[in-house]
């Protein structure tokens, strides 16, 4: 499975580094992440090494994306929040910091809910 050796979420999916999984299967991984923006914050990704979503393979993408309802309901169940945000950065200046595309789902809550 190509992976790159530097890459934090290509660790996380090998067990090198610890993560908090919410879900599993043989092309997707599903984790807190570490700064949880609210309870629950999940991110998704490919165990696939691809950096952004212009690098995205669509057989990946769409193995990826109908594994999100799924996530998402697991969440819910979870987390029981009252609505639920899908977010995705590619590329510094939109804000991605970790270049293993991933989605996050950031769940909401009207209370407590720090994410504006
Ligand atoms: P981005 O800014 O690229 O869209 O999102 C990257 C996300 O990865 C950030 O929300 C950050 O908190 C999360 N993150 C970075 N390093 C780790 C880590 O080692 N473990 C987990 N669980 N999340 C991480
Ligand atoms: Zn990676």
């Amino acid at each position: 499975m190509p992976e790159e050796s530097d890459c934090i979420f290509c660790k996380i999916i090998h067990g090198e580094i610890p993560s908090a999984k919410v879900y599993e299967d043989e092309d997707v991984f599903a984790f807190l992440d570490l700064s949880q923006v609210t309870k629950g914050h999940t991110l998704i990704i490919p165990k696939i090494h691809q950096k952004d979503i212009f690098h995205l393979d669509p057989k990946i993408a769409e193995k990826l994306f109908r594994r999100v309802p799924v996530i998402a309901a697991a969440i819910n169940e979870a987390f029981h929040p009252e609505g639920m945000n899908l977010l995705n950065n590619n590329g510094a200046l939109a804000g991605q910091s970790v270049f293993h595309y991933h989605l996050h789902l950031i769940p909401r809550y009207s209370e407590s809910d720090t994410f504006s």
